[in-house]
Protein backbone atom coordinates (compact mmCIF):
# COMPACT_ATOMS: atom_id res chain seq x y z
CA UNK A 1 0.00 0.00 0.00
CA UNK A 2 0.75 3.70 -0.82
CA UNK A 3 -0.62 6.31 0.86
CA UNK A 4 -2.00 9.49 -0.09
CA UNK A 5 -0.13 12.42 -1.04
CA UNK A 6 -1.91 15.24 0.97
CA UNK A 7 -0.38 18.25 -0.48
CA UNK A 8 -0.41 21.50 0.87
CA UNK A 9 1.65 23.37 -1.75
CA UNK A 10 -1.70 22.31 -4.38
CA UNK A 11 -4.26 23.28 -1.13
CA UNK A 12 -2.11 26.43 -0.76
CA UNK A 13 -3.00 27.62 -4.36
CA UNK A 14 -6.63 27.18 -4.29
CA UNK A 15 -6.74 28.72 -0.69
CA UNK A 16 -4.66 31.68 -1.75
CA UNK A 17 -6.09 32.19 -4.58
CA UNK A 18 -9.68 32.37 -2.78
CA UNK A 19 -7.95 34.91 -0.26
CA UNK A 20 -6.98 37.15 -2.91
CA UNK A 21 -10.59 37.28 -4.21
CA UNK A 22 -11.85 37.97 -0.74
CA UNK A 23 -9.27 40.67 -0.32
CA UNK A 24 -10.00 42.45 -3.37
CA UNK A 25 -13.45 42.44 -2.15
CA UNK A 26 -12.79 43.98 1.08
CA UNK A 27 -10.79 46.56 -0.39
CA UNK A 28 -13.28 47.50 -2.70
CA UNK A 29 -16.38 47.68 -0.07
CA UNK A 30 -13.68 48.92 2.80
CA UNK A 31 -11.12 51.05 0.92
CA UNK A 32 -8.71 49.29 3.28
CA UNK A 33 -5.38 47.41 2.01
CA UNK A 34 -4.58 44.10 4.23
CA UNK A 35 -1.08 45.19 5.62
CA UNK A 36 1.20 43.17 7.40
CA UNK A 37 4.51 43.80 9.45
CA UNK A 38 7.01 41.22 9.76
CA UNK A 39 10.23 42.12 11.80
CA UNK A 40 13.16 39.92 11.40
CA UNK A 41 16.47 40.62 13.99
CA UNK A 42 19.87 39.03 12.93
CA UNK A 43 20.44 36.90 9.87
CA UNK A 44 19.65 33.81 10.68
CA UNK A 45 19.33 31.86 7.43
CA UNK A 46 15.72 29.81 7.63
CA UNK A 47 14.42 32.99 9.30
CA UNK A 48 15.30 35.07 6.47
CA UNK A 49 13.88 32.64 3.87
CA UNK A 50 10.71 32.23 5.70
CA UNK A 51 10.62 35.96 5.90
CA UNK A 52 11.09 36.20 2.53
CA UNK A 53 8.27 34.14 1.57
CA UNK A 54 6.16 35.90 3.31
CA UNK A 55 6.85 39.36 1.96
CA UNK A 56 6.31 37.59 -1.29
CA UNK A 57 3.03 35.78 -0.51
CA UNK A 58 1.83 39.13 0.86
CA UNK A 59 2.68 40.89 -2.95
CA UNK A 60 1.09 38.24 -4.56
CA UNK A 61 -2.67 38.31 -2.53
CA UNK A 62 -2.09 42.40 -3.25
CA UNK A 63 -1.74 43.41 0.13
CA UNK A 64 0.78 45.72 2.14
CA UNK A 65 3.98 44.39 3.23
CA UNK A 66 6.48 45.57 5.22
CA UNK A 67 9.71 43.82 6.35
CA UNK A 68 11.75 45.13 9.13
CA UNK A 69 15.38 43.66 9.30
CA UNK A 70 16.88 44.18 12.42
CA UNK A 71 20.47 43.95 13.49
CA UNK A 72 21.36 40.81 15.52
CA UNK A 73 22.73 43.74 18.56
CA UNK A 74 19.51 45.30 18.46
CA UNK A 75 18.20 45.98 22.07
CA UNK A 76 14.53 44.81 23.45
CA UNK A 77 13.83 48.58 23.86
CA UNK A 78 14.40 49.34 20.34
CA UNK A 79 12.31 46.34 19.37
CA UNK A 80 9.58 46.77 21.89
CA UNK A 81 9.65 50.79 20.40
CA UNK A 82 9.30 49.29 16.91
CA UNK A 83 6.43 47.75 17.74
CA UNK A 84 4.31 49.96 19.75
CA UNK A 85 4.83 52.25 16.85
CA UNK A 86 3.27 49.92 14.29
CA UNK A 87 0.81 48.94 17.01
CA UNK A 88 -0.37 51.87 16.02
CA UNK A 89 0.04 52.23 12.73
CA UNK A 90 -3.78 52.50 10.58
CA UNK A 91 -1.79 50.76 7.13
CA UNK A 92 -0.63 47.72 9.58
CA UNK A 93 -3.12 45.40 10.42
CA UNK A 94 -0.92 42.24 11.21
CA UNK A 95 2.43 42.36 13.16
CA UNK A 96 4.92 39.06 13.23
CA UNK A 97 8.24 38.56 14.80
CA UNK A 98 9.73 36.09 12.94
CA UNK A 99 11.68 33.62 15.88
CA UNK A 100 13.95 32.81 17.41
CA UNK A 101 15.27 36.14 18.80
CA UNK A 102 18.57 36.69 19.74
CA UNK A 103 19.28 36.33 23.68
CA UNK A 104 19.13 39.70 24.71
CA UNK A 105 15.41 39.88 23.82
CA UNK A 106 13.09 38.22 25.51
CA UNK A 107 10.25 36.70 23.41
CA UNK A 108 7.37 36.70 25.82
CA UNK A 109 7.85 40.22 26.15
CA UNK A 110 8.21 41.03 22.62
CA UNK A 111 4.78 38.86 22.16
CA UNK A 112 2.88 40.67 24.50
CA UNK A 113 3.70 43.70 23.47
CA UNK A 114 2.00 43.31 20.26
CA UNK A 115 -1.11 44.34 20.17
CA UNK A 116 -3.42 40.99 20.07
CA UNK A 117 -5.87 42.72 17.11
CA UNK A 118 -2.68 42.81 15.62
CA UNK A 119 -0.68 39.28 16.61
CA UNK A 120 -1.86 37.61 13.76
CA UNK A 121 0.78 34.19 14.61
CA UNK A 122 -1.99 34.06 17.66
CA UNK A 123 1.23 33.84 20.52
CA UNK A 124 -0.35 36.76 22.54
CA UNK A 125 -1.53 35.35 26.07
CA UNK A 126 -5.21 37.21 24.93
CA UNK A 127 -5.18 34.91 21.69
CA UNK A 128 -4.02 32.25 23.47
CA UNK A 129 -6.88 31.87 26.47
CA UNK A 130 -9.55 32.47 23.60
CA UNK A 131 -8.30 29.30 22.04
CA UNK A 132 -8.45 27.30 24.98
CA UNK A 133 -11.90 29.01 25.28
CA UNK A 134 -13.03 28.20 21.74
CA UNK A 135 -13.41 31.91 21.08
CA UNK A 136 -10.57 32.59 18.58
CA UNK A 137 -9.63 35.68 16.58
CA UNK A 138 -6.66 34.04 15.24
CA UNK A 139 -5.57 30.31 15.50
CA UNK A 140 -1.71 30.03 15.14
CA UNK A 141 -0.76 29.08 11.75
CA UNK A 142 0.80 25.74 11.51
CA UNK A 143 -1.65 23.71 13.45
CA UNK A 144 -4.06 25.54 11.69
CA UNK A 145 -3.02 24.63 8.37
CA UNK A 146 -2.59 20.99 9.76
CA UNK A 147 -6.55 21.09 10.35
CA UNK A 148 -6.85 23.02 6.74
CA UNK A 149 -5.03 19.77 5.25
CA UNK A 150 -6.91 17.62 7.45
CA UNK A 151 -10.07 18.78 5.76
CA UNK A 152 -8.95 18.94 2.39
CA UNK A 153 -8.32 15.05 2.53
CA UNK A 154 -11.52 14.33 3.72
CA UNK A 155 -10.13 13.25 7.51
CA UNK A 156 -12.84 14.35 10.30
CA UNK A 157 -11.45 13.79 13.80
CA UNK A 158 -14.52 13.19 15.49
CA UNK A 159 -13.82 9.85 17.58
CA UNK A 160 -10.76 9.38 16.26
CA UNK A 161 -7.63 8.88 18.42
CA UNK A 162 -5.52 11.87 17.80
CA UNK A 163 -1.99 11.50 18.68
CA UNK A 164 0.03 15.08 18.77
CA UNK A 165 3.93 14.11 19.55
CA UNK A 166 5.44 17.46 20.56
CA UNK A 167 4.50 20.21 22.66
CA UNK A 168 5.44 23.45 21.75
CA UNK A 169 3.55 26.80 22.49
CA UNK A 170 3.55 27.32 18.33
CA UNK A 171 2.91 23.94 17.20
CA UNK A 172 1.89 20.91 19.94
CA UNK A 173 -0.26 22.43 22.04
CA UNK A 174 -2.60 24.57 20.30
CA UNK A 175 -2.80 21.77 17.62
CA UNK A 176 -3.92 19.39 21.03
CA UNK A 177 -7.07 21.79 21.38
CA UNK A 178 -7.93 22.66 17.84
CA UNK A 179 -7.74 18.67 17.03
CA UNK A 180 -10.04 18.06 20.71
CA UNK A 181 -12.34 20.81 19.20
CA UNK A 182 -13.26 18.97 16.38
CA UNK A 183 -13.90 16.17 18.81
CA UNK A 184 -11.06 13.88 18.74
CA UNK A 185 -9.95 12.05 21.51
CA UNK A 186 -6.63 13.57 21.80
CA UNK A 187 -3.41 12.29 23.26
CA UNK A 188 -0.44 14.74 23.66
CA UNK A 189 3.40 13.01 23.78
CA UNK A 190 6.87 14.71 24.49
CA UNK A 191 10.67 13.92 25.17
CA UNK A 192 9.45 12.53 28.83
CA UNK A 193 6.75 10.23 27.49
CA UNK A 194 7.53 6.45 28.33
CA UNK A 195 7.06 4.42 25.40
CA UNK A 196 6.30 6.93 22.89
CA UNK A 197 5.44 3.66 20.09
CA UNK A 198 2.87 2.46 22.26
CA UNK A 199 0.98 5.84 22.24
CA UNK A 200 1.86 6.46 18.34
CA UNK A 201 0.55 3.16 17.44
CA UNK A 202 -2.79 3.69 18.50
CA UNK A 203 -3.03 7.05 16.39
CA UNK A 204 -5.56 6.97 13.71
CA UNK A 205 -4.33 10.72 13.47
CA UNK A 206 -0.77 11.63 14.23
CA UNK A 207 0.58 15.03 14.14
CA UNK A 208 4.22 15.05 14.51
CA UNK A 209 6.19 17.93 15.12
CA UNK A 210 9.73 17.32 17.33
CA UNK A 211 12.11 18.93 15.05
CA UNK A 212 13.97 15.36 15.00
CA UNK A 213 14.78 13.88 11.54
CA UNK A 214 12.76 11.13 10.01
CA UNK A 215 12.24 10.25 14.20
CA UNK A 216 9.12 8.32 13.93
CA UNK A 217 9.64 5.16 11.69
CA UNK A 218 6.95 2.77 9.91
CA UNK A 219 6.81 0.71 12.70
CA UNK A 220 5.18 3.18 15.42
CA UNK A 221 2.21 3.95 12.58
CA UNK A 222 -0.80 2.42 13.03
CA UNK A 223 -1.85 0.85 9.73
CA UNK A 224 -4.07 3.55 7.65
CA UNK A 225 -3.56 6.43 10.17
CA UNK A 226 -3.70 9.25 8.53
CA UNK A 227 -0.23 11.16 9.30
CA UNK A 228 1.13 14.95 9.54
CA UNK A 229 4.77 15.82 9.67
CA UNK A 230 5.41 19.29 10.52
CA UNK A 231 8.77 18.69 10.81
CA UNK A 232 11.22 20.67 8.87
CA UNK A 233 14.84 19.58 8.91
CA UNK A 234 17.70 20.01 7.01
CA UNK A 235 20.19 16.71 6.73
CA UNK A 236 24.23 17.37 7.03
CA UNK A 237 23.80 16.99 2.97
CA UNK A 238 21.44 19.86 2.36
CA UNK A 239 18.20 17.90 1.97
CA UNK A 240 14.97 18.67 4.02
CA UNK A 241 13.19 15.85 5.29
CA UNK A 242 10.43 15.96 7.86
CA UNK A 243 10.39 13.69 11.43
CA UNK A 244 8.58 11.22 9.64
CA UNK A 245 10.97 8.70 7.65
CA UNK A 246 10.54 7.92 4.52
CA UNK A 247 8.93 4.25 4.31
CA UNK A 248 5.61 5.25 6.66
CA UNK A 249 3.89 5.97 3.54
CA UNK A 250 4.03 1.88 3.13
CA UNK A 251 1.46 2.36 6.38
CA UNK A 252 -0.30 5.11 6.58
CA UNK A 253 -3.40 5.75 4.44
CA UNK A 254 -2.71 9.71 3.85
CA UNK A 255 0.60 11.48 4.59
CA UNK A 256 1.96 14.47 4.26
CA UNK A 257 5.21 15.14 2.12
CA UNK A 258 8.43 17.51 3.26
CA UNK A 259 8.99 19.72 1.64
CA UNK A 260 5.28 20.50 -0.15
CA UNK A 261 3.17 19.52 3.31
CA UNK A 262 2.29 21.47 6.26
CA UNK A 263 5.51 24.10 5.04
CA UNK A 264 3.10 26.27 2.42
CA UNK A 265 0.41 26.01 5.04
CA UNK A 266 1.69 28.19 7.71
CA UNK A 267 2.25 30.85 5.22
CA UNK A 268 -1.59 30.58 3.71
CA UNK A 269 -3.15 30.63 6.97
CA UNK A 270 -1.23 34.04 7.75
CA UNK A 271 -2.59 35.29 5.05
CA UNK A 272 -5.92 34.87 6.27
CA UNK A 273 -4.96 35.79 9.69
CA UNK A 274 -3.68 39.16 7.97
CA UNK A 275 -7.43 39.67 6.06
CA UNK A 276 -8.96 38.85 9.03
CA UNK A 277 -6.92 41.38 11.14
CA UNK A 278 -7.81 43.65 8.75
CA UNK A 279 -11.11 43.46 8.94
CA UNK A 280 -11.14 43.66 12.80
CA UNK A 281 -9.16 47.13 11.98
CA UNK A 282 -12.13 48.16 9.57
CA UNK A 283 -15.10 47.07 12.51
CA UNK A 284 -13.66 49.00 15.33
CA UNK A 285 -13.32 51.83 12.55
CA UNK A 286 -16.76 52.40 11.73
P1 LIG B 1 10.24 22.67 19.67
O1 LIG B 1 11.68 22.32 19.70
O2 LIG B 1 9.77 23.93 20.29
O3 LIG B 1 9.42 21.48 20.36
C1 LIG B 1 9.71 20.15 20.08
C2 LIG B 1 8.78 19.26 20.86
O4 LIG B 1 9.10 17.92 20.53
C3 LIG B 1 8.93 19.40 22.37
O5 LIG B 1 7.66 19.42 22.97
C4 LIG B 1 9.71 18.16 22.78
O6 LIG B 1 9.37 17.64 24.04
C5 LIG B 1 9.28 17.18 21.71
N1 LIG B 1 10.29 16.15 21.49
C6 LIG B 1 11.61 16.34 21.23
N2 LIG B 1 12.24 15.16 21.14
C7 LIG B 1 11.29 14.21 21.34
C8 LIG B 1 11.34 12.80 21.38
N3 LIG B 1 12.47 12.13 21.19
N4 LIG B 1 10.19 12.14 21.61
C9 LIG B 1 9.03 12.80 21.81
N5 LIG B 1 8.93 14.15 21.78
C10 LIG B 1 10.06 14.84 21.56
O7 LIG B 1 9.82 22.57 18.15
P2 LIG B 1 8.59 23.21 17.32
O8 LIG B 1 7.31 22.71 17.85
O9 LIG B 1 8.80 24.65 17.17
O10 LIG B 1 8.87 22.56 15.89
C11 LIG B 1 8.84 21.16 15.69
C12 LIG B 1 9.22 20.86 14.26
O11 LIG B 1 8.27 21.45 13.39
C13 LIG B 1 10.58 21.43 13.82
O12 LIG B 1 11.15 20.55 12.87
C14 LIG B 1 10.22 22.72 13.14
O13 LIG B 1 11.18 23.10 12.15
C15 LIG B 1 8.93 22.33 12.49
N6 LIG B 1 8.03 23.47 12.23
C16 LIG B 1 7.47 23.51 11.01
C17 LIG B 1 6.59 24.51 10.68
C18 LIG B 1 5.98 24.49 9.34
O14 LIG B 1 5.51 25.50 8.89
N7 LIG B 1 5.93 23.33 8.68
C19 LIG B 1 6.28 25.59 11.62
C20 LIG B 1 6.86 25.40 12.94
C21 LIG B 1 7.71 24.37 13.21
P3 LIG B 1 9.63 18.46 25.42
O15 LIG B 1 8.57 19.49 25.48
O16 LIG B 1 9.49 17.40 26.46
O17 LIG B 1 11.02 19.04 25.31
Amino acid sequence: MSAKLISGKQLSLELREKLKKDAEAFTRESGITPGLAVIIVGTDPASTVYVRNKHRACLELGYYSEVHELPEETTEKELLSLIASLNEKETIHGILVQLPLPKQISEESVIRAIRPEKDVDAFHPENVGRILLGNYRFLPCTPAGVMELLASAGVDPKGKECVVVGRSNIVGKPQALLLLEKNGTVTVCHSRTANLKEHTLCADILVVAIGRPEFITPDMIKPGAVVIDVGINRTPDGKLVGDVAAGASEVASAITPVPGGVGPMTITMLMKNTLEAARIFAERRA
